[in-house]
């Protein structure tokens, strides 16, 4: 029942994202900008911008790097970007986030079961 009550919420949630998306495109007239294959460039894009934050830290640096505040502040603005990004994706494309990330990590279970990949990162 908290599970059902929890996804409520978090549509809720989406929805205002969704809602504040769609007045920023709106109001700037930016729509006619985003077709599939501009949204997806600017999905790369953006991630880029985040891999370029870890690109020449090593492995502690990485571990460690949310208790610099410059750093993790940056950090969450380029998720907050790519995520945005993504919904934009997502709504052009009229694909529910939250349904195919679900239905994909059940068929990601099935695809690699506790049994044969728990500790394992890849095949022997
Ligand atoms: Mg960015």
């Amino acid at each position: 029942m908290l599970f059902i009550f929890s996804v409520i919420a978090y549509r809720g949630r989406m929805d205002v994202i969704k809602d504040k998306l769609k007045k920023i495109v709106r109001d700037r007239d930016w729509d006619q900008y985003h077709n599939p294959k501009n949204l997806v460039l600017s999905l790369v894009s953006e991630t880029g911008e985040l891999a370029e934050i870890f690109r020449w830290l090593s492995a502690e640096e990485c571990e460690s790097v949310m208790h610099n505040h410059e750093l993790a502040k940056h950090i969450r603005e380029e998720v907050a970007d790519i995520f945005n990004n993504l919904l934009l994706l997502s709504m052009k494309l009229d694909i529910d986030l939250l349904d195919v990330a679900k239905k994909k990590l059940t068929l990601t279970e099935a695809k690699y079961p506790t049994a044969i990949w728990k500790g394992r990162a890849r095949q022997v």
